[in-house]
């Protein structure tokens, strides 16, 4: 019997292995139907994540995972790839890495028993930008060498790495890209897909990496980095077409000093293996140190979570089809630098180059990883290890207890907790840095795993001064350059020095602070204004037909003092149920009275008609669109069809997101180049542009946020003009350069003396009007009695863009207010400004009457990327503020009995 058992378990692994065996793995061609990199042709997303389940079926080195949905219901996966030995100890090798990213009181025996033990991680993802498009195919092949190679470079990586391979990290984009494509391609229409490519932030779904907005952010951190611990995470680009042919690390300064040296020597030893690989095989046109800096931590979770961040940027095609150079002259920069040995030759690039650009270098990364295993997991150790041994300044963040927006706050913590920073509350009152803290009060100290990101989002950034030569302009950054959480949430945040002791718990979970609705008041609920909270419960309010009033000044009630734009609901039944579902979801604290304050005051207006004007392609307002869905406001996204009929039978307030100018209201998408399903962005002509202005002046509210404000001056006449230097916007759109187009720029300058001179009249302007402001967050004095200014503090810094301040000029028939100005000194808070003194004094945010409507401009993007929390408010007061109407307190008395 036993020998019967044990032949019939070896036939079963006899009849079993073959199911293994390389010869039944379809190759990427077999299963896609052609060879991946054909001109004109593209694998499909949802076939390649069958093509990855095929590898799983058919080899034993690949594990495959669904690990959720996408914004659009796609399905975001994973390929686990490595030997069959490491595979089955997947869990063992992960808990290695979680020990050594936290190795408080491992001793450095222990720690090397598990080096010797462990294996890296190399965590690869392509397409996070959908148009990039040839790593989207590179990475079949990539897996289809790991999963049936048989070499010993292979068998290396296999034995001695594991690879976390995700074929997209934009899934949605994948769908929207290469569909479109397929469709349109041999038709009159554009074959490029017209609109943001994620449904809500389009290319800026690279710069989530510290607010963890969108889906698809959150399933990267929380199902693979915050999971596995990787070593090294390779993110996988395109660059424009024209310049080098692939960038490999390391990168330009700046450099974030928070990131662990040893990983920025890793990241350059990592890229450098790479070129050395694209070079010996003969890929010309490698770069590096070129264009690409790493100063904000939205572009790069990983820096701070102890690995290197490799970006390879490959220039791209035309989509799928070759690139030709109009000029018949060989592609690129053709004189050889230190760091561009070897210019590309050719004057045509094909998507075929581009996988195989891409299969060498992501190959060439995974193989050095694995070919210096224990240097890979000692580094991943010793980067933790300095940090939990901090011993530097600050010693510590403390967020005191009392707060204006208890909502703000609790995400402030809770983006902090998703990124694994450790938070303590203290249990009783204590004192550090010479200020006393109430029970409560929250304590982020620096000496922590993830210290790094706690100290980089914490802090105030100085961003040095790079010019491009010594006493030149200013060299512009590749992003922003202040990130400073507190200021962008609109919580109060204190750096200590000095080490201080505090009575502390470990907070496992972020909750909102505990707060009570107050049952059954006689006369109305009300509500602080300081919390974007209030906005949260107006939402639902006015869903539920609940009356909504705002105090217009300053009142007494219960013995405490209530703000100008205090929230008075009418007591309802349906008013207590939603405020205690925003009560316990944000902590807001509801107060209720039993007689009326006696104050004058503003009705909100009932459902609250937004429109969000938002154009095609446009990512402010793709923002905008799904920060109107978190709050759960009453808005539609403005369509050209809107304009058959009269807008304000639709719409009490437009919106115009900065990016909307004046040509994508007017012409908008050319109807014969894009179909139908894109009509809302076309152009609604000059017909359409007056009905806009006819739209307010007849009694609706245009809200304008940052270059829309430009679109809403030229609408409307409004009496203000730029009150920074003509220079300032010149160098502000040399900063929305892209990098390596900068440094074309910059290479084609130094070409020779009459080019620089020339490129220095063009670009340079003369030193006494330098302006800059690259992404920074700059103090503003706020007139909190004003309605657009309600629940500010009277000054807090807002976030600047390379926008644009503004001055009052007479304007005959049009009532101005300036809502908040730039002060008279210390207006930098964090990042960079040269130039501050153009800002001094000048107006930020005006509210205008024209005619029988409202217009209100916000010249700095008070709402960019929805990451400034703390300034929100301005834009909500000013959406809904223009269509509300005014009470008398003899009226407000009426609140209660309705
Ligand atoms: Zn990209």
């Amino acid at each position: 019997m036993r020998s019967s058992i044990s032949a019939f378990v070896l036939s079963a692994v006899l009849a079993f292995a073959p199911a293994f065996a390389a010869a039944q793995t379809r190759t990427p061609e077999q299963f896609f139907g052609f060879r991946l990199g054909t001109d004109g042709e593209l694998a499909k997303y949802p076939k390649v994540v069958e093509y990855l389940q095929h590898l799983a079926k058919t080899t034993d080195r690949v594990k495959f995972e669904y690990l959720g949905k996408t914004t659009m219901n796609n399905d975001y996966v994973l390929a686990v790839i490595s030997s069959p030995q490491n595979l089955a100890k997947l869990d063992r090798l992960t808990q290695i890495n979680r020990r050594l990213a936290d190795p408080r009181s491992l001793s450095d025996q222990q720690a090397r028993s598990l080096i010797n033990e462990g294996r890296p991680f190399y965590f690869l993802y392509a397409t996070i930008h959908s148009t990039e498009v040839g790593n989207g195919q590179a990475i079949n092949i990539i897996a289809h060498r790991l999963a049936t190679d048989n070499s010993p470079a292979t068998r290396e990586i296999l034995d001695n790495a594991v690879v976390l391979l995700t074929p997209s990290q934009n899934p949605d984009g994948q769908h929207l890209v290469i569909d479109h494509w397929y469709k349109t391609k041999g038709t009159q229409f554009d074959t490029v897909y017209p609109d943001l490519y994620h449904k809500y932030v389009g290319h800026d779904d690279n710069r989530d990496w510290f607010m963890f907005t969108q889906k698809e952010t959150r399933l990267n951190i929380e199902k693979v980095q915050n999971r596995f611990k990787p070593q090294i995470t390779h993110d996988m680009h395109q660059q424009g077409p024209t310049g080098s042919r692939i960038f490999v690390p390391p990168f330009e300064d700046p450099f974030d000093v928070n990131v662990h040296p040893i990983l920025a020597i890793g990241q350059a030893t990592v890229g450098q293996a790479m070129a050395q690989a694209l070079i010996a095989d003969g890929k010309a046109g490698v770069a590096w140190k070129e264009g690409y800096d790493m100063w904000t931590p939205a572009r790069q979770y990983m820096v701070y979570h102890g690995q290197p961040r490799i970006l390879t940027e490959i220039a791209s095609v035309d989509l799928a089809d070759p690139f030709v150079n109009p000029d018949g002259r060989p592609i690129g920069p053709q004189e050889p630098r230190w760091n561009f040995p070897m210019p590309y030759s050719k004057n045509e690039w094909r998507l075929s180059q581009i996988v195989d650009y891409a299969v060498t270098s992501a190959l060439a990364g995974i193989q050095h990883v694995a070919k210096y295993r224990t240097t890979w997991m000692d580094n991943f150790y010793k980067v933790h290890r300095d940090w939990v041994n901090w011993k530097g300044t600050p010693y510590a963040f403390v967020v005191p207890a009392s707060q204006r927006d208890p909502m703000a706050t609790r995400e402030m913590l809770e983006i902090l907790h998703l990124a694994e920073v450790e938070l303590h509350r203290a249990t009783a009152p204590f004192g550090a840095g010479g200020k006393e803290y109430a029970a409560g009060s929250v304590v982020v100290k620096v000496a922590q795993p993830y210290g790094a990101f706690a100290k980089t989002m914490l802090e105030r950034q100085v961003y040095p001064d790079l010019r491009i030569f010594p006493g030149g302009p200013p060299k512009p950054p590749y992003d922003v350059t202040g990130h400073t959480l507190g200021m962008l949430m609109g919580v109060e945040v204190d750096e200590v020095a000095q080490p201080f002791s505090a009575p502390l718990e470990r907070i496992t979970q972020v909750t909102a602070a505990p707060s009570t609705v107050p049952m059954h008041p006689k006369y109305a609920y009300l509500v602080r204004p300081e919390s974007n909270a209030g906005f949260k419960a107006l939402a639902q309010l006015q869903k539920a037909d609940v009356p909504v009033y705002r105090a217009a000044k300053a009142f007494q009630s219960g013995g405490a003092t209530f703000a100008p734009g205090t929230w008075i609901i009418a007591p309802t039944s349906a008013a207590t149920k939603i405020l205690q579902t925003v009560a316990r979801d944000t902590g807001v604290q509801v107060a209720a009275t039993d007689t009326s304050p006696g104050v004058d005051g503003f009705r909100v207006k009932p459902g609250t008609r937004i429109g969000l004007y938002r154009g095609a392609n446009n990512i402010p307002g793709g923002w905008l669109m799904w920060l109107f869905e978190q709050y759960g406001f009453n808005f539609q996204v403005v369509s050209a069809r809107d304009f058959d009929g009269d807008l304000s039978a639709k719409y009490d307030t437009i919106v115009f997101p900065s990016g909307l100018s004046r040509g994508r209201i007017v012409f908008g998408l050319n109807a014969a180049r894009h179909d139908k399903e894109f009509a809302w962005a076309y152009g609604v002509g000059e017909a359409g542009w007056q009905k806009l202005a006819a739209f307010v002046k007849n009694g609706g509210t245009l809200v304008a946020i940052g270059s829309g404000v430009e679109t809403a001056i030229e609408l409307l006449d409004l009496p203000i003009e730029k009150a920074l230097p003509e220079a300032g916007d010149r160098r502000s759109s040399a900063r929305t350069m892209p990098g390596p187009e900068m440094d074309r720029l910059l290479r084609d300058a130094f070409s020779s003396p009459a080019r620089l001179m020339q490129v220095l009249r063009d670009r340079v302007a003369e030193p006494e009007s330098l302006f800059f402001c690259p992404g920074s967050l700059l103090e503003n004095e706020f007139d909190t009695s004003h309605p657009v200014g309600f629940g500010m503090p009277a000054s807090w810094p807002v976030f600047f863009n390379a926008d644009q301040a503004y001055r009052i000029r007479p304007g005959f028939g049009i009532d101005t207010h300036v809502v908040y100005r730039y002060p008279r000194q210390n207006i930098l808070r964090s990042g960079w400004l040269l130039g501050e003194e153009y800002l001094r004094d000048q107006a930020n945010v005006v509210s205008f009457r024209v005619g029988r409507g409202t217009a209100v401009t916000l010249g700095s993007q008070i709402d960019f990327r929805t990451q400034p929390r703390g300034t929100l408010k301005l834009l909500f007061n000013a959406m809904f503020h223009g269509p509300s109407s005014e009470v008398s307190a003899a009226q407000m008395q009426q609140i209660g009995t309705n």
